[in-house]
């Protein structure tokens, strides 16, 4: 099928990213679209394995302007947490079409061709919300495994039904090995490879965690942040390493007979060789390998060499692109409950303000300045320089001088730090 429908911003994604930014915008009275490819909202979290409880308690697990009705210490299903989502673009009425995937996002001019199972759409504005954990991340070797054993990816594990009898290998030891290898000793032999990325130091769901997880979610949510130097330093650090472990632990698992091996280090004859030279016989294997963004589908040059997405609090170097829920976005916690919905406010208030200013040049409003000149402006304002300002934007420094002499010239003001305060006074950033 092919359509050409417009729109003033598609969101792609209906997990809780897409939808808090969708919330914000609706509070704000401006239209969008929400495009999912799951069936039904929620999927995400409910396709993940059966006694899956959240870590984080229900009082942290609400997105802005709905409480998750459940006990504030309590910690939801992830069904539970599905059907809160689900709920949620009921009660404010979020215009999402579910069972539509995004195949590719393109520019034509100023706007964003959003290209999907259902046919074609074009938006002003762009916001990916298409998740942190999207793509299962299995190393090469898996493909070498004998056949005979039963393999599969953390994200595809339901229970332990889908295990053949005989020993299991769990390999990665984050949250999700420990939670899987723990529930699988009660059915199998059980190895975990792999080293733990530290561990919270307190018994998780107890009376201790109440006074534990509210610190731990300040220290993510207002600390930890890309605004303050201990968050700029330590924040990319935590992203790139395993979250600690948070319900069950090293002593969980020594205490259910589980045995810890070294790292997989490859496949031998079939059979998974661990770095110290040992070779396990195992029925199967559950790969807790984590997960990888994919971005190759946004044909747009707003990422650097490594794929990764170029922007401010989630303000692309591209106008009019936008993310919400990657992994330290602005906050340890941008990639969670507790975290998104600050990071989908912030990024739909850019989305309306340049939108009114937009709609204001057009009729001569917000100084006559054009999109472009308002995102220079937005960068002038933030102090960058010229030279930031040409990368972030992906134009030569030429160009941005003259921008910024327009700027200067249709503002009426004499420098930079007179453009910043008449920018600010009228509220133009
Ligand atoms: C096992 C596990 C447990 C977790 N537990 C917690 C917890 O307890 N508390 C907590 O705060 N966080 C937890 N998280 C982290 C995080 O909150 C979740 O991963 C959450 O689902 C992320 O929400 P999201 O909206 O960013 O992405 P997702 O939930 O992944 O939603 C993205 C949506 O985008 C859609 N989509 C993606 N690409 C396309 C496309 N091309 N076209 C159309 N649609 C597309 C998907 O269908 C999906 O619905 C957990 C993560 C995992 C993996």
């Amino acid at each position: 099928m092919s359509t050409q429908q417009q729109f003033e911003t598609v969101i792609v994604g209906a997990g809780q990213a897409g939808l808090a930014a969708g919330y914000h915008l609706k509070k704000r009275g401006r239209p969008f679209l929400i495009l999912d490819a799951n069936e039904r909202i929620g999927d995400t979290w409910r396709n993940r394995w059966d006694s899956l409880r959240l870590f984080t308690p229900a009082k942290y697990d609400r997105l802005p302007g709905m409480r998750f009705r459940a006990r504030r210490w309590s910690f939801p299903t992830k069904d539970e947490m599905a059907d809160y989502l689900e709920g949620y673009a009921a009660r404010f009425d979020l215009p999402v079409r579910t069972g539509v995937t995004v195949d590719r996002i393109s520019r034509n001019g100023e706007r964003y061709v959003v290209e999907t199972s259902e046919g074609t759409f074009e938006a002003d504005n762009l916001v990916v919300a298409s998740g942190a954990h999207r793509l299962p991340k299995v190393p090469r070797f898996a493909r070498e495994l004998d056949s005979r054993i039963v393999q599969m990816h953390s994200s595809e594990y339901r229970n332990p039904a889908q295990l053949r009898d005989g020993g299991v290998l769990v390999v990665g030891l984050g949250n999700s090995g420990a939670e899987i290898a723990f529930e699988l000793s009660r059915t199998h032999t059980t190895l975990v490879a792999g080293k733990a990325g530290g561990e919270i130091p307190v018994r998780h769901g107890g009376i201790a965690a109440r006074f534990v997880l509210p610190v731990i979610r300040f220290l993510g949510y207002h600390v930890l942040t890309k605004g303050t130097p201990i968050g700029r330093k330590v924040g990319p650090k935590l992203a790139a390493k395993a979250t600690p472990l948070i319900r069950v632990k090293s002593q969980d698992l020594a205490a259910a007979g589980i045995e810890r091996v070294a790292r997989v280090a490859g496949v031998r004859e079939g059979r998974p060789l661990l770095e110290d030279g040992r070779v396990l016989d195992v029925s199967n294997v559950i790969w807790c390998t984590g997960f990888r963004d994919d971005f190759s589908w946004i044909e747009v040059p707003a990422f650097d060499h490594d794929g990764a997405p170029r922007h401010e609090r989630g303000i692309a170097s591209v106008p009019g692109l936008y993310f919400v829920g990657l992994i330290f976005q602005y906050a340890v916690s941008s990639d969670v409950l507790p975290g998104v919905g600050r990071d989908a406010e912030y990024v739909a208030k850019h989305i309306v303000r340049l939108g009114a200013r937009t709609r204001g040049a057009a009729s001569g409003g917000a100084a006559g300045l054009t999109p472009r000149e308002l995102e220079v402006m937005q960068l002038v304002a933030a102090g960058k320089s010229n030279r930031d300002i040409a990368a972030a934007l992906s134009i030569s420094e030429n160009t941005v001088a003259r921008h910024v002499q327009n700027i200067l010239t249709k503002l009426e003001v004499p420098s930079r730090t007179a453009a910043t305060a008449f920018a600010f006074q009228h509220e133009l950033v």
